[in-house]
């Protein structure tokens, strides 16, 4: 399935940016630490795992109110997206919010 980036806002990285930041890189729902940017130098597939990603709440890419953005780790966000019928790998997440 094609992701819809179009619905995106230009500035969708530095919105996220402010998310993750204000979030301390932690995860608000099992508050993991996850890593910066350019932080982590050990496995790729685990990186996977500690990666930081923004959720919309309401599944709406272009509903971006602060509180409509929520911090994740890739693990918490794949659950959030999994039962539905979009099935997608954590390296999706990073464009796939
Ligand atoms: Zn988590
Ligand atoms: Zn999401």
């Amino acid at each position: 399935m094609p992701m819809d980036l179009s619905r995106y806002p230009k500035n969708w990285k530095a919105i996220a940016l402010a998310v993750k930041e204000a979030a301390s890189w932690t995860c608000r729902e099992c508050g993991t630490d996850c890593f910066k940017p350019g932080e982590w130098c050990g496995d790729r597939s685990l990186k996977a795992q500690f990666t930081l990603t923004v959720h919309h709440a309401d599944y709406n890419p272009e509903n971006n109110h602060r509180d409509n953005l929520i911090p994740l780790c890739s693990r918490c966000h794949l659950k959030k997206h999994r039962g539905g019928k979009r099935n997608i790998s954590p390296g999706q997440l990073s464009l796939f919010n």
